[in-house]
């Protein structure tokens, strides 16, 4: 077991709701029990796992891999994080701990990019109808968690080119990872969830959005981050899968996995979700669209609430 803490710091609060740990450690394959330190008042933290080495992939606790990733927990948890090949390599932890808020409306401030996807100028979008029906369909989903719009902001981010590559390590599934310089270039936009509509993600498979998971933890945290989302679905108007796209990444962002995976096997961590059709089908997280007034869960709603970034 290898369980050197080179580097401890505890500083950067932002505001009075969150606190903030940086550390490196030394993971091997043997696996590394690292300390959670929740204080009085705190109701969860999000860890950030960065691995010095590009493109090593990490276990977390219950054998979910990521690559350089993000792990959501409670109080109480414990985290064990090790290597998924053999040797040992440093990792640069980010901890955010969250204060419990009081009452039960939370809110979401959302920065929007206006990149020239969809000839979409930035004068226009803020009233553009298509637009704001997405965006009304994502709140309507998010309204039933008691998650409401706090500042929706539309800035400009002029891409040369609007059709963005995204690959993970493999080249297969997009990730934020690698070929997202544009997201990279959202970071010093205002704190919020940063929305950037392109015109279309080029990977291995359609893809029709993408989210870090979950993401927005801190502004520094060395990744780019945000939501990904394609104006491929613009002119259409029926069952809006544009907002209802939106709201799925947005899941991911606030920390949940897809109910069930594209191989009908692997799941969700999360006891209360529908795992099998037609009901499985029928939730925002599926890995496909859930068609229409997506379902969420209520263990899927207490995750979300728990993300640093609503106030
Ligand atoms: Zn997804």
């Amino acid at each position: 077991m290898f369980a050197r803490l080179t580097l401890t710091l505890c500083l950067l609060c932002a505001c009075d709701t969150v606190r903030v740990h940086k550390s490196t450690v030394h993971v091997g394959e043997e696996g590394l029990d690292i300390p959670l330190s929740f204080a009085s008042g705190d109701d969860s933290v999000t860890i950030s796992a960065t691995s010095r080495v590009a493109c090593e992939s990490l276990l977390w606790n219950d054998g979910t891999s990521f690559t350089n990733g993000t792990f959501l927990a409670s109080p109480g948890a414990r985290l064990q994080l090790r290597r998924v090949t053999p040797g040992e390599s440093d990792v640069d932890l980010i901890a955010v701990y969250r204060r419990a808020r009081p009452g039960r409306q939370l809110h979401l401030d959302v920065n929007v990019f206006v990149t020239g996807a969809a000839d979409l100028s930035l004068e226009a979008a803020e009233h553009n109808p298509r637009l704001r029906k997405a965006l009304a369909t994502m709140w309507e989903i998010y309204g039933r968690a008691e998650i409401f719009p706090g500042q929706v902001r539309f800035l400009p981010l002029p891409l040369p080119d609007p059709n963005i590559e995204l690959k993970d390590c493999d080249g297969d599934m997009p990730s934020a990872r690698a070929g997202a310089t544009a997201l990279q270039r959202t970071r010093k936009a205002p704190p919020g969830l940063n929305v950037l509509l392109v015109q279309d993600i080029e990977a291995a498979k359609p893809v029709a959005g993408y989210s870090a998971l979950p993401g927005g933890v801190v502004h520094d945290v060395p990744s780019p981050d945000g939501v990904v989302l394609t104006l491929a679905y613009f002119d259409t108007s029926a069952d809006d899968p544009l907002g209802q796209t939106l709201a799925h990444e947005i899941g991911h962002y606030l920390g949940l996995f897809h109910n069930v995976e594209a191989d009908g096997t692997s799941v969700d961590p999360l006891a209360d979700t529908p795992k099998v059709p037609p009901f499985g089908m029928a939730n925002l997280m599926y890995y496909a669209s859930a068609g229409r007034q997506p379902k969420l869960t209520a263990m899927q709603i207490a995750a979300m609430r728990r993300h640093p970034l609503l106030y």
